[in-house]
């Protein structure tokens, strides 16, 4: 009896621990044969951005080729652009392979999202297969682990989870201490760089096979953001590898000096645009560290950039991980603040008067991407401010990022983006007025707003959002630490003026945000 090993659209990599267990095995294994579902009902759960779904279809095809030609069989389902393919559901399309193979058992490596997992082992029930599951080898975290260091001590701050796996993988250090004597090493001053244009990433010319997805997944999901054309994303391991290759020649050295800068026309500075390729397996979490790692042993690029740039990936990256699978199910409805708005509608198109949310907001929707200084600092920060629903800013992101996946997505919503979990993640909300935005960016000099008014028509709505969001949850975040000690002092020693400014500015500034 044979049996199936089912790969899903985020677990292409090459070290898919299922996939290893028949192409290293350690004994005899019997015959075995791979199963990949593009699934229609799965890609119209939300309104997915047309790059993402590209994106993950690409890739799928190009890695069942790559295991056929490793005389891997794969019996895939794929969309088909005048909509006659013969399954529209995983379900279908496992019905339509158990029938073919009959396998004995079906193994997968571990879903990283509890739906995923849930929904794989209901229909292994129901078709009545067992279904054994391997290691998560997407990331370096054991989250059993995790879960016990973290209820252990009420709260394991991302640092301890870092420095740890740092240690662990002798990734940037010197004997038993970190590389340059700290495990952290503090951005360089954010300021928009003048020498422009930066070094674009690479781009990948469709295949065949790609221009082939691009036009079913143009014709079949029309009403979807974002379009086929001018898709140029890496679709294989090797493509992904040039563009992280390209990323630590090109922008890596500089990286340290702008990760929170913002520059309109310069939608990704020199970030690494890495994750939507990462987080589906086309990029091996170590192996790309360890790569960005030789960068500084070998003085292509500093080690502040470099450090920062790791402790993105296996500081929060790992760390958030962690965090989702010690709190949920329960962490997906945290709303600590009680923030009840819906989303504007601006947040469709980018029509709106503040020129830093109108291009952040534009891009999203246009590329499926922002580098994490938009995701923070505008969108997070504003989301928070203006007190919307975590959950539909997750669901927000979840349509149109490339990179985004429940397990990653919530956790950065919920916990760095919004606070919703009262701080599992972060230690105070992480909100800040338009002057900080206008530090950091170029895009005030070029709004209708003012970034360094808080009162009246021109006020910039971060800064007016800023005190009313600090007044409104005074009494829950009554114990403010940190940065936010000193807004609160000067929130207590406004004047009778100030604050009757300050409500009327709100009130009107919000008819406008929702109307
Ligand atoms: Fe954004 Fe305010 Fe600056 Fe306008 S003034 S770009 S709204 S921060």
């Amino acid at each position: 009896m044979s049996r199936t090993i089912w790969i899903q659209a985020h677990q292409l990599g090459r070290d898919n621990s299922a996939l290893a267990e028949i192409i290293r095995p350690t004994g005899p294994v019997p015959p075995a044969q791979v199963l990949m579902i593009e699934s229609e009902e799965q890609s119209r759960l939300r309104p997915y951005h047309r790059r993402k779904l590209i994106l993950l279809f690409s890739a799928m095809r190009h890695f069942a080729e790559e295991l056929r030609k490793r005389k891997i069989p794969v019996d895939y389902y794929g969309l088909l652009p005048d909509g006659s393919h013969p399954h529209r559901s995983f379900r279908e399309a496992l019905r339509l392979h158990l029938q073919k193979f009959s396998p004995a058992e079906m193994t997968m490596m571990e879903l990283p999202e509890l739906s995923g997992a849930r929904e794989a082992s209901m229909l292994a029930r129901e078709f009545g297969i067992p279904l054994r599951t391997t290691r998560n080898t997407n990331v370096l975290t054991d989250r059993t682990a995790f879960a016990a260091g973290y209820s252990e001590r009420q709260r394991l701050p991302m640092e301890k989870h870092y420095s740890s796996l740092r240690r662990q993988f002798r990734l940037l250090m010197d004997e038993n201490t970190p590389a340059g004597g700290r495990w952290s090493f503090t951005p360089g001053r954010q300021t928009p760089p003048q020498d422009r244009p930066v070094p674009r990433p690479l781009s990948f010319l469709p295949d065949s096979m790609t221009s082939e997805v691009i036009r079913t997944v143009d014709a079949l999901f029309p009403d979807h953001p974002g379009t086929g054309t001018g898709f140029d994303l890496p679709v294989t391991h090797a493509q992904a590898i040039a563009l992280l290759d390209d990323f630590i020649a090109y922008r890596l050295p500089r990286f340290g000096t702008s990760a929170e800068t913002m520059v309109a026309g310069e939608p990704l500075l020199y970030h690494s645009f890495l994750a939507p390729f990462l987080n589906i397996g086309l990029l091996a979490p170590l192996h790309l560290l360890k790569k960005v790692e030789h960068a500084y042993h070998t003085g292509a690029a500093p080690l502040s950039s470099v450090e920062i740039f790791v402790r993105q990936i296996l500081g929060w990256r790992e760390y958030l991980y962690g965090i989702y699978h010690t709190f949920m199910p329960g962490y997906r409805t945290l709303n600590t603040l009680e923030a009840h708005a819906g989303l504007p509608a601006f947040f469709r198109d980018g029509n709106t008067d503040c020129a830093c949310l109108a291009d952040a907001i534009t891009q999203a929707i246009r590329t499926g991407y922002l580098h994490h200084g938009y995701r923070s600092t505008i969108i997070g920060n504003f989301a928070t401010l203006a007190g919307i629903r975590p959950l539909e800013l997750f669901d927000w992101f979840m349509a149109l990022f490339l990179d985004a996946w429940e397990w990653v997505t919530l956790p950065n919503v919920i916990g760095m983006g919004t606070y919703a979990d009262g701080g599992c993640v972060t230690t105070a909300p992480s909100v800040s007025g338009g002057r900080a935005i206008n530090r950091i960016s170029d895009y005030c000099a070029r709004c209708r707003y003012r970034a360094s008014t808080t009162t009246g028509d021109a006020a910039c709505p971060f800064n007016t959002l800023y005190w009313d969001f600090l007044e409104r949850n005074r009494t829950k975040l009554s114990l403010p630490r940190g940065k936010l000690a000193a807004p609160y002092r000067r929130l207590r020693t406004m004047n009778t003026g100030e604050r009757r400014a300050l409500h009327q500015t709100t009130k009107k500034l919000l008819l406008r945000l929702f109307r």
